[in-house]
């Protein structure tokens, strides 16, 4: 009798536990199919601009260029993204100049990658930062904040990109060219963003951009950004709010005009932003260099472009 007893509980109390054991790996299953976003880690940003550095001046059509695009270019490999070179030669004061730039395409939501020269009826987003630096014969120009955080900035983002559910295709945008060869008067400037609206506008394309964020000089440990003027105010709205909510002070409510890559984008008619730290000392001097640039700074842009994110989308995808 106990004997018999025993041997009946103890099946019974093994199929209870086999269900208990099934549901909760059920549940288990249920709530990981997709890995949580990582969050945008300014350290290793910071870690980009000190390679970056490290190969000195990046002026547009020199080595220096050619081993910026080569480190970009392994670090977007490592993630398992594909580069797509967008070659031309510039007509600049000093003659014809070779300049590239470099086109990431992050997928959709949908997973199904857009390519970056063609694109889709949902049209896509484009992230952008200059990665040239400023050609100074008088000094070295290593350009930290000015080309190098914008850089570093972007091969961090795309990290996190890569592995987010975005719900339209990004374009994560590496620009050459940016800056002036002789001096910022006439077309001696811009030059890779004027060649790539050129070219989105001759291939019929250019409606497939649906907005374009610009980043430039978000390094400086004294991080002060104004409104830029010229942007679009529904951009600039939706990235100042959320720097409001995350309660960062380093978005400042003033606005400033600022000539930058964005003007391309604007003058073709995308909306555009850009994200900009004007008030830097060092700013075109010997003195850009590492130790201007901030791990906390890069992190404050990155999170709130990121908690941004969400209503740009919202804006840009048609139900
Ligand atoms: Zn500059």
């Amino acid at each position: 009798m106990v004997e018999h007893s025993a041997r009946a509980i103890v099946p019974k109390s093994f199929a209870v536990w086999l269900v208990v054991l099934l549901v909760s790996l059920g549940c288990v299953q249920a709530q990981t199919p997709t890995p949580p976003v990582p969050a945008f880690d300014g350290a290793s940003a910071l870690e980009h601009v000190r390679k970056l550095v490290a190969i000195g001046p990046r002026v547009a059509g020199t080595p220096g260029a050619t081993k910026a695009r080569d480190y970009i270019t392994a670090q977007m490999k490592a993630l398992g993204l594909t580069v797509d070179e967008q070659a031309f030669e510039a007509a600049t004061p000093a003659g014809p100049t070779k300049m590239v730039n470099l086109r990431v395409a992050i997928p959709g939501g949908d997973g199904r990658s857009q390519a970056p020269s063609t694109g889709s009826g949902q049209g896509r987003l484009i992230i952008a930062g200059h990665y040239d630096t400023k050609r100074f014969r008088e000094f070295t120009f290593v350009g930290a904040n000015d080309g190098g955080s914008s850089t570093a900035f972007l091969i961090e983002l795309a990290r996190v990109l890569k592995v987010r559910t975005n719900a339209l295709p990004i374009e994560i945008l590496f620009l050459d060219g940016e800056e002036a060869v002789v001096e910022w008067q006439g077309t001696d400037h811009t030059y890779g963003s004027r060649h790539y609206v050129d070219a989105a506008r001759k291939a019929g394309t250019l409606g497939h951009i649906r907005a374009l964020v610009l980043v430039d000089m978000i390094g400086d440990r004294d991080l002060r950004i104004s409104r830029e003027s010229n942007s679009t105010p529904w951009l600039t709205d939706i990235i100042w709010t959320t720097a409001k909510r995350l309660k960062r002070p380093e978005f400042l409510e003033r606005e400033t005009p600022i000539e930058d890559d964005h003007l391309r984008f604007l003058e073709a008619g995308v909306p555009a932003v850009d994200i900009i730290d004007l008030d830097y000392p060092a700013w075109h001097t010997a003195d850009d260099t590492l130790d201007k640039v901030s791990a906390e700074s890069l992190q404050v842009v990155g999170d709130v472009l990121l908690a941004a994110l969400p209503d740009i989308e919202k804006r840009l995808v048609k139900p």
